[in-house]
């Protein structure tokens, strides 16, 4: 029992280190910015400030080929070709909710079927796949063709799923050869799907995926696929890492006295 006490208060000394006086604290030498305030607005679905909303519940012009989707009661309905950002985006986080059609009509991939493109070219899918085989790596929340979601989370048809998408964008040298593949990490329904997953490549139907060198920053394009699934709520916020600039190698600290320590990479 005492040991097992001494245990307990050596790991919390461990978790939530003091600082008495004559203790040595690490510092990294990086000098970081403050980072800029968003504000969040009432709810974790709310656009926050720094957010571009591509759909609020009226407007949709923001779209390319609105005028072949319609706006209904607060939502954007898949009618005829692509729906796609006149605005160009490359790292971000997309917020987007869809409704697959009710009643259910049809199987497999042709129940409740759209997807999101990243880019223009990465599909994360939008199926309903509540209670409807199909194959995995096409269900709801898949990459298309390169992995399925890690768990199904998929409400049933007429309610309201959310995709909270984080978005790496690849990277290209200039001789057009991959520099660094994109990454995705997804949320749906507030369950993680998809984890710092990378791409092979695109996501077309009849080849395997590939890379060919495009602009650092492409347009989100929403599928027709001939079923009417719904959407709203959709914003994105470019993602910008935090600032920080060396001044110089990490120490540590004790009152006037400091002990350098190894050169870290940055
Ligand atoms: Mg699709």
């Amino acid at each position: 029992m005492k040991r097992r006490l001494l245990t307990v208060l050596a790991l919390s000394a461990a978790v939530a280190p003091t600082t008495p006086a004559g203790a040595e604290e690490y510092l990294s030498g990086i000098r970081w910015e403050k980072p800029p305030v968003v504000d969040p607005g009432k709810t974790d679905d709310a656009p926050p400030s720094d957010a571009v909303v591509l759909f609020g519940g009226e407007d949709a012009s923001a779209w390319e080929n609105q005028e072949n989707w319609k706006v209904e009661d607060g939502t954007l309905i898949s009618g005829k070709g692509y729906l796609t950002t006149k605005q160009e985006f490359g790292d971000c986080q997309l917020h987007i909710e869809w409704s697959a059609p009710t009643p259910p009509k049809g199987e497999g991939q042709g129940r409740g079927n759209s997807g999101v493109f990243m880019m223009g070219k990465y599909e994360i899918q939008v199926l309903d796949s509540y209670q409807n085989e199909t194959y995995a790596d096409g269900q709801a929340g898949a990459i298309y063709k390169q992995t399925p979601p890690m768990v199904n989370a998929t409400r049933p048809p007429g309610e309201w799923n959310t995709y909270d998408i984080f978005w790496t964008a690849p990277r290209f040298h200039e001789d057009g050869s991959l520099k660094s593949p994109a990454s995705i990490t997804a949320v749906h329904n507030g369950v993680l799907i998809l984890n710092h997953f990378t791409l092979l490549g695109d996501t077309p139907f009849t080849r395997p995926p590939e890379y060919q060198a495009h602009e650092p920053r492409g347009p989100i394009a929403l599928q027709d696929h001939g079923n009417p699934v719904r959407f709203r709520n959709i914003w994105v916020r470019e993602i910008k890492p935090p600032v920080g600039e060396r001044v110089r190698d990490p120490y540590l600290r004790d009152g006037d006295k400091e002990t350098p320590l190894p050169k870290q990479a940055d």
